[in-house]
């Protein structure tokens, strides 16, 4: 539905409605604060929720004229937005599930071949000690014979 021609925002009832409105942080006004929600009370468009600059009540001469309504269509689109974003976020935290459970792999492999690369060396090192052991037994006993 289009918004009215006219660029004066319905006059928020305060004694019924200043409970109701709430701040809308997701559309904020021209002056960049969160947008006021305030519900329409007016013969046309009654119960009809619509957003104004918060100062516009308090502060009638810094307020800027941002106001609209509340748009279902808006508020639906964004939900579907919303919803949308969440299901990415979801599958991007999949992916980086896989990703993790693939580099875990990756480094257990990688583990154990280094493993067993280091259980060849450390055999590797204790045959040489035997081996120059030996040879020392050897020499010594050359030594002694002559
Ligand atoms: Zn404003």
């Amino acid at each position: 539905m289009l918004p009215p021609p006219l660029r004066t925002p319905p006059t928020p009832d305060r004694r019924k409605s200043s409970q109701k409105s709430k701040l809308d942080f997701a559309n904020p006004c021209d002056c960049g604060y969160p947008s006021r929600i305030w519900t329409s009370t007016t013969k046309d468009n009654p119960g009809k929720e619509f957003r104004v600059c918060p100062n516009s009540t308090d502060n009638p001469e810094i307020k800027c004229k941002f106001w609209e309504w509340v748009n279902e269509e808006d508020t639906v689109n964004k939900k579907k937005r919303d919803e949308v974003r969440a299901q990415s976020c979801e599958v991007r935290a999949q992916s980086c599930e896989v990703r993790i459970a693939i580099m875990d792999h990756d480094f257990n492999i990688y583990k154990k071949k280094t493993d067993e690369e280091f259980d060849k060396i450390i055999r590797k090192i204790s045959s040489l000690k035997t081996y120059v052991i030996v040879l020392f037994m050897l020499f010594v006993v050359s030594l002694l014979r002559a």
